[in-house]
């Protein structure tokens, strides 16, 4: 049985250091599994070389929404797809919508969320999306492209989680979870069933503590503070997180 990090940026720049110590951590806690999220062509170099070099890490590259600021030209969706085409990704994301952070670029989010989807559809790929502030716009796009995979940290209501599963949508939660004050997702845990639920850091963003990079291994907390929540054993909730990552990766359609 292994714990899953079912997002995390194992290569990114803040772990250019101590990459292969951070790893020999995680995987000697039993994190064998993870989704290696890459956006950009330095964390796709290390993320290439992780995918192949650990048979559970699972690669995904996508142009992320808050990444279109200087070149949002049709021209960079062709060379994502060429490039998608040469490394041959286990999965697209992510990609998504962040109206919080850029609301400025939209219309340009929007262009390269459905250009990108429709990539993953062609290519039979699952996609990983990043969705913020944007939820009435990210569920129409994803209702008009019929697609598979995960809705990524996330962090909206009860009703809006059910709608993503009615569209075949795997939930995966973050380490919000862990504030004390957790009301809200406390309610969206209990109600997404345990095959479609997964969970994440999205390391080494999104720390529970001030100042500290996240770290894959610390998923463990996520699953403890989720498996007392839902008063279910860890071996029960790492058998379901197991299960549902390995369904994402190995079917060809839900
Ligand atoms: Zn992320």
């Amino acid at each position: 049985m292994a714990y899953i990090d079912a997002h995390c940026h194992l290569g990114s720049r803040q772990f250019d250091a101590d990459r292969d110590e951070m790893i020999a951590r995680m995987t000697a806690e039993g994190v064998t599994k993870a989704i290696i999220i890459c956006c950009g062509r330095h964390d796709l170099e290390h993320g290439i070389r992780l995918r192949d070099a650990h048979s559970g890490f699972q690669l995904a590259m996508g142009i992320h929404p808050q990444d279109l600021e200087e070149d949002h030209e049709p021209s960079r969706l062709a060379r994502f797809e060429q490039i998608v085409r040469e490394v041959r990704p286990d999965m697209i994301g992510e990609i998504g919508l962040d109206y919080y952070s850029h609301p400025h670029t939209k219309e340009y989010q929007k262009q390269f969320f459905i250009a990108q989807l429709k990539l993953a559809a062609e290519l039979d790929l699952p996609v990983d999306i990043h969705s913020r502030k944007a939820a009435a716009d990210t569920l129409a796009i994803l209702k008009q492209i019929p697609a598979r995979g995960i809705i990524h940290s996330y962090s909206g209501s009860v009703e809006m989680a059910a709608l993503y599963m009615k569209l075949g949508y795997s939930i995966s939660f973050g380490a919000s979870v862990l504030f004390p004050n957790a009301k809200k997702p406390a309610q969206v845990i209990a109600s997404v069933p345990l095959d479609r639920l997964l969970i994440e850091t999205d390391a080494p963003y999104q720390s529970p503590v001030r100042d500290h990079r996240h770290e894959p291994e610390d998923v463990i907390n996520i699953y403890e503070a989720i498996s007392a929540l839902r008063q279910i054993s860890m071996a029960e909730l790492e058998a379901a997180a197991e299960a549902n990552f390995n369904r994402i990766f190995s079917s060809k359609s839900l």
